[in-house]
């Protein structure tokens, strides 16, 4: 689909909106290559609801109050991204245990007057996974990473009976993620280092692999993948939450390792649906969301390669 085609579905949307339309939104800051935008506004219609979606630039000093005029407003939800996940906390009301446990929230709902936040990054990751037909539990997986969206994945696949052995950068906040993990949720975590010859026990060793570090995320798609080519297996399960590029250098090595691969679509449109049903409880259309990540992404990538004069010309064609 190209961006022409993009904007011609839109028109009739456009002018359906009425003084009744409910409105929902993204925070972030930055936020203007966010594609939540696209796939919420792919999925109201599709789920009968008379709605608009879209996103705002909020500096982390201005969250309260931006959040305090949403809810006046009578806006029906809110998404969080980086780097109001945690910033956002101190101004809600209530926080499902999910949220509490993490730390960091990326939906909030408006309900009775209150402000409750929620987490669905641990969820919508377990769903995009099991939808890609691996199972968490049982499985030795191996974490790269230890930052926000770590803390996420390995509660989920911890509760959902995995080993995991997480190796960070910092050692520090690898080994305080591990312990909060084995206190509070099961004994199943252990760190090791991102050395070299770590990386190779543990990825030998693994059945699932995780890149939680934003390593080879556009535009440094060029970047070395911190887990070397040749230590990945064709018995391995990679999984990468990033989702631009489509296809990251750690994902292309293991595909040609003859791995399973996963990128950060799934994952993406599973968080927001679930934020959609806490919102309005009805079930989202996933696959049309995953789809239209997939095909926003492309169209988006096409337009950077056609380059800015070219772009324009094509946005008049
Ligand atoms: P974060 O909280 O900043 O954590 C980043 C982690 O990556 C930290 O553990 C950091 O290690 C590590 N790291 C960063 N650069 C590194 C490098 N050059 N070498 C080694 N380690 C490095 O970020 P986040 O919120 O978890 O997000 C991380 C990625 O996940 C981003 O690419 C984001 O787009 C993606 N994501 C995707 C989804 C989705 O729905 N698909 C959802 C959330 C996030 P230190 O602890 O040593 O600093």
């Amino acid at each position: 689909m190209c961006g022409g085609e993009n904007r011609k579905q839109l028109e009739p949307r456009l002018a359906a909106i009425s003084g009744k339309s409910r409105v929902f939104c993204v925070l972030g800051h930055p936020i203007a290559h966010t594609m939540s935008p696209p796939m919420h506004n792919a999925a109201l219609p599709a789920m009968g609801i008379d709605g608009v979606y879209v996103a705002f630039d909020v500096a982390p000093e201005q969250i309260g109050t931006a959040i305090e005029g949403l809810q006046a407003l009578g806006v029906g939800g809110v998404n969080l991204t980086i780097p109001l996940k945690e910033a956002v906390i101190p101004h809600l009301d209530e926080l499902s245990p999910e949220a509490a446990f993490i730390g960091a929230v990326n939906t909030v709902q408006f309900t009775k007057g209150r402000r409750i936040g929620h987490n669905t990054d641990a969820r919508g990751f377990l769903a995009s996974l099991r939808a890609a037909g691996a199972e968490p539990d049982g499985a030795r997986v191996a974490i790269l990473g230890a930052g926000g969206s770590a803390r996420a994945i390995a509660v989920a696949l911890a509760r959902a009976g995995a080993e995991l052995v997480l190796l960070n950068r910092t050692p520090e906040r690898g080994a305080e993620l591990a312990d909060r993990i084995n206190t509070h949720v099961r004994p199943c975590a252990r760190t090791a280092s991102l050395e070299e010859s770590d990386l190779r026990r543990e990825l030998s060793r693994a059945d699932i692999l995780v890149n939680t570090t934003s390593v080879g995320m556009s535009p440094h798609v060029d970047d070395a993948p911190l887990a070397p080519a040749d230590a990945l297996h064709a018995g391995l399960f990679v999984c990468d939450l990033i989702y631009n590029p489509l296809e990251t250098r750690l994902l292309a090595a293991a595909r040609e390792r003859g791995a399973r691969t996963l990128n950060g679509v799934g994952m993406l449109a599973h968080q927001g649906a679930l934020a959609l049903e806490i919102w309005t409880g009805q079930t989202p259309p996933v696959a049309l969301m995953e789809a239209t990540i997939r095909e926003t992404l492309i169209s988006r990538s096409q337009m950077n390669q056609l380059g800015p004069q070219q772009e324009s010309a094509s946005k008049n064609a």
